[in-house]
């Protein structure tokens, strides 16, 4: 008798283990936002996804992870088994083998360097180093005038373009030029991340890689809600914005990567025509395109350019809208930007 009882209870426990089992396994039906964060790039990228069952969420976000790792580990020019940094250490003048991929990524790099009369240089690596932004510690002193002087009249001597693609090829001019992917490379791993979690099966999602943003779908019918940073206030907002299906939103600003030397901020945003800190009246760059890598691209660009260039350069992309701040805190908003002031 006792045995018997023994044996029900014992098969009692078991089911309920094997339920909770399938629980884990298989999980509940869809559920509300999950969220991860990796440190990648130099930065932290958070994704949020929803209505993904719990045993898929999470290996489709580790998977757009891996994604982003492996773009850096061929973009950076910080690591050193780069493609990125073996092509930085070749000997100028020689033609290196580029890979397909980065040559679509520089492709586009140069297409609007082009279209933004240099303001926008993948190539100002050398300048880059000189300031040292992503060292650490970070500096607290700009470069010496004559090392800047000295890149500026290397850059000039130039005859030719300092990067040429050709056959799946690249070379570089000389020792003035040097690959910097900084102002792309995260807008084009976001776009990749996010076309990962779609072949995961994730239709509602948003991927945060500091400055660069970039949203699928909803919250279950419900906009996801962003908020824009305030250039001079780490915890403040100067809009949010509401948005559905697929928008990309990149920020550029003065105030990433910084020190104030003798009362004059040095950011990490170049102008290659002067070998400092583009000052173009702006304190920030947000823009809103169907895609982060063209977002990442312009925001840089536009800083670099300022409000009227800056605007000239945007109306080349039909698609795209700006909302860009003042050095004085006034701001501009093109028609497109969907954004209103925080309350
Ligand atoms: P963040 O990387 O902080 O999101 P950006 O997208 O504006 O900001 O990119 C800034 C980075 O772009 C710099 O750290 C540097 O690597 C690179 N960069 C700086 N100046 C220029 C420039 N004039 N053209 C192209 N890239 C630039
Ligand atoms: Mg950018």
């Amino acid at each position: 008798m006792i045995d018997r009882k023994r044996l029900i209870i014992a098969g009692i426990v078991a089911a309920l283990f094997i339920v909770a089992l399938a629980r884990t396994l298989i999980g509940p039906s869809p559920r509300g936002i999950q969220t991860d964060t990796r440190l990648l790039m130099g930065t932290l990228v958070t994704i949020s996804v929803w209505g993904v069952e719990k045993g898929r969420a999470q290996p489709a976000m580790n998977a757009a992870f891996e994604e982003m790792a492996r773009i850096e580990a061929r973009m950076s020019r910080f690591v050193a088994t780069s493609e990125v940094a073996s092509l930085n250490a070749a000997e100028r003048g020689t033609w290196q083998p580029l890979s397909e991929e980065l040559e679509r990524v520089m492709t586009l790099g140069m297409e609007i360097d082009g279209l933004s009369g240099g303001a926008f240089d993948i190539g100002l690596g050398p300048l880059s180093d000189l300031w040292g932004f992503s060292r650490e510690p970070p500096p607290e002193t700009p470069p010496e005038p004559r090392d800047i002087r000295k890149w500026l009249e290397f850059r000039s001597a130039r005859t030719g373009p300092g990067i040429e693609i050709s056959e799946h090829r690249l070379r570089l001019a000389n020792a003035s030029v040097g690959l910097d992917l900084g102002g792309i490379a995260k807008g084009y791993a976001v776009d990749r991340a996010m076309e990962i979690l779609e072949r995961e099966g994730v239709a509602h999602a948003l991927i945060n890689a500091g400055g660069d943003m970039r949203i699928a779908g909803s919250k279950g019918g419900k906009p996801w809600h962003i908020g824009l940073r305030d250039p001079r206030q780490a915890d403040g907002v100067v809009a949010v914005m509401d948005l559905k299906g697929s928008v990309a939103i990149s920020t550029s600003g003065d105030y990433e990567r910084f020190f104030i030397h003798q009362g004059v901020r040095h950011h990490h945003i170049l102008d290659p025509a002067t070998g400092h800190s583009a000052r173009s009246g702006l304190m920030s760059v947000s823009i809103q395109a169907p895609g982060s890598f063209l977002a990442d691209a312009l925001s840089t660009a536009l800083f670099v350019l300022g409000e009227t260039k800056g605007l000239a350069l945007l109306e080349k992309f039909p698609n795209s809208a700006a909302l860009l701040i003042r050095e004085d805190g006034s701001r501009i908003q093109t028609p497109g930007f969907i954004a209103v002031a925080p309350p």
